[in-house]
């Protein structure tokens, strides 16, 4: 297990497509392991995809607990494989990205969604997720898909902001 270097915009891996694994390969718990471990040294992180740290593979880890803005929390949620299943409602928040330090945007997102992934010991999950943990989530899974919240924000002359400083 490791702290791994984080990618930073504009890598172009965080620009490409990833593909499936195979839940059970070594390699990719592996890479679970490190995620957890990088996105725990940093303060406030939230998540991260396996893009962020050099792999295009479809895995990236979620663990809002104890964030300020987390209403509610299932606690560590590995995303072996993610897909969305089902998504409602549509509310615009303000996001930030390890990878994208120095800057904030507002994007919308679903406020509920419905996810179906595989865990870290290879068994399949399923779990009904809202608000800020859904966020989280589709901010992970987009990163599986090359897409940066700086892609889904509207307009960039009013809905990106410079950052004061990381937390
Ligand atoms: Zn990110």
């Amino acid at each position: 297990m490791a702290v791994l270097p984080v990618r930073r915009f504009p890598d172009p891996l965080l620009k490409t497509i990833t593909r499936p694994v195979d839940p059970n390969a070594p390699p990719v718990r592996r890479l679970i392991a490190d995620l957890i471990d990088t996105m725990r040294h940093h303060p406030r992180c939230v998540g991260l995809a396996a893009p962020q740290v050099g792999q295009l593979l479809r895995v990236a880890v979620v663990d809002v607990t104890g964030h300020p803005k987390a209403e509610q929390s299932h606690g560590l949620l590995v995303l072996v494989n993610p897909r969305l299943t089902a998504r409602d409602g549509l509310r615009m928040q303000r996001e930030g990205c390890l990878s994208v330090p120095d800057l904030t945007g507002n994007v919308s997102r679903a406020v509920r969604v419905h996810v179906e992934a595989w865990d870290g010991s290879g068994a399949r999950w399923t779990r009904r997720l809202e608000g800020f943990e859904a966020v989280a989530v589709q901010h992970e899974l987009d990163h599986l898909d090359g897409t940066l919240f700086l892609d889904r924000v509207v307009n960039a002359r009013t809905d990106v902001f410079r950052r004061q400083r990381y937390a």
